[in-house]
């Protein structure tokens, strides 16, 4: 049999139609792509982490439930009586696990621009994905044209970053809580950049059954362990957590997310220095001509470049040794625009020179 052959026998359109999702090479660059924390943990702290993982035993199958990792996180994100979690090798695996439990022909939606995972996802598994632009203006939710799209399409999941990436606002919450109730599938509000904003739905979980929210630990700084979770309503959780694979959150990640939540001084600290940088470097970005900068309730911005120019100032960074992300490709709403992630002050000084230089 051809090689062809072959792959058309054993992989689905749809998946050979894809790309797979590309992370560059950030090896010696200042790495401003993809909204890591950039501060790593003082050396006692570091030290008591090593006591903790030297006893933990690899030799063993982790805790199916994780049940004590789930009750640090539940008192760590201040989930409500009545609700449960579920937990995820990133959220990345969550999204993946709800549009698995699907019905066959079921439609995602999401708003567009937003995180490309839910529409790749869906577009892996066969689903019918349904992207609704945003507002041109204000990247906010088109509210009429969701309403009538949700009535229309009846989403099973309705996927909502809050705060989005990668425009880095808040959308309207009164408009949000309109969505919620005229959806009969499931609302997600997806708070991968929780750490960075006041702002959240856990507190509204108790009143919509249709309510789920959604976490992870890699925005905060532990983008190396891989865990997220998603909290909702019990019996929906226990539905969810059929599909979940038993020992999904290994050894290692249950050890050292335990360890790190018990740490919650250090990473308000990191956090506090990251939102101050953040409204410095709109400041920052606000003066330089031709950058438009865009207001950011996340640890990154998004900024438009004069026309037709994002390709050549990515590559100029680039060349210096900055690596941030091109959104222009995408286009849409998104043509010209480039995306910061904010790192430590010297890195985000590095970044403004270098684009100084290169507008
Ligand atoms: N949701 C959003 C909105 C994101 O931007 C990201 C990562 N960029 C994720 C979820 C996935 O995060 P993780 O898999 O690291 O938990």
């Amino acid at each position: 049999m051809q090689e062809n052959n072959l792959i058309s026998t054993v992989i689905r359109p749809e998946i050979r139609a894809l790309s797979a999702y590309k992370v560059a090479n950030a090896k010696g660059f200042i790495k401003l792509d993809a909204m890591e924390n950039p501060y790593t943990w003082p050396d006692a702290i570091k030290q008591e982490w090593l006591k903790k993982i030297q006893d933990a035993e690899l030799n063993r199958y982790p805790d199916p439930e994780a049940r004590s990792l789930c009750n640090i996180l539940k008192s760590y994100n201040a989930i409500p009586d009545g609700s449960e979690l579920l937990l995820g090798n990133g959220s990345d695996e969550i999204i993946q696990l709800l549009m698995m439990a699907l019905p066959a022909n079921s439609t995602v939606m999401a708003p567009e621009p937003s995180f490309v995972m839910y529409k790749q996802i869906a577009q892996c598994l066969g689903l019918n994905y349904q992207g609704v632009p945003l507002l041109a203006d204000s990247f906010d939710l088109d509210l009429p044209v969701l309403l009538d799209a949700i009535q229309k399409q009846q989403p099973a999941l309705l996927f909502l970053a809050y705060p989005n990436n990668p425009t880095g606002n808040l959308f309207d919450s009164q408009a949000i809580e309109q969505i919620i109730q005229a959806s009969s599938g499931l609302v997600i509000i997806d708070e991968a950049y929780a750490p960075f904003t006041d702002s959240s739905f856990i507190d509204k979980l108790p009143s919509y059954q249709n309510l789920l929210v959604m976490r992870t630990v890699s925005k905060l700084g532990l983008a190396g362990l891989r865990l997220g979770f998603i909290a909702g309503d019990k019996t929906l959780i226990a539905e969810l957590n059929k599909v979940r694979l038993p020992y999904n959150i290994n050894v290692l990640t249950q050890c050292s997310a335990e360890f790190a939540l018990s740490q919650p001084e250090m990473f308000e600290e990191q956090t506090d220095i990251l939102r101050q940088e953040r409204a410095r470097m709109f400041l920052q970005l606000s003066t330089l001509s031709g950058i438009q900068p865009f207001p950011s309730s996340a640890n990154f911005i998004l900024f438009r470049t004069p026309e037709g120019k994002a390709n050549t100032i990515f590559n100029q960074l680039k060349e210096r040794q900055i690596l941030i992300k091109n959104l222009a490709p995408q286009q849409g709403l998104l043509t010209d625009c480039l995306r910061v992630t904010i790192g430590k002050p010297e890195e985000n000084n590095a970044f403004i020179k270098a684009l100084k230089d290169s507008i």
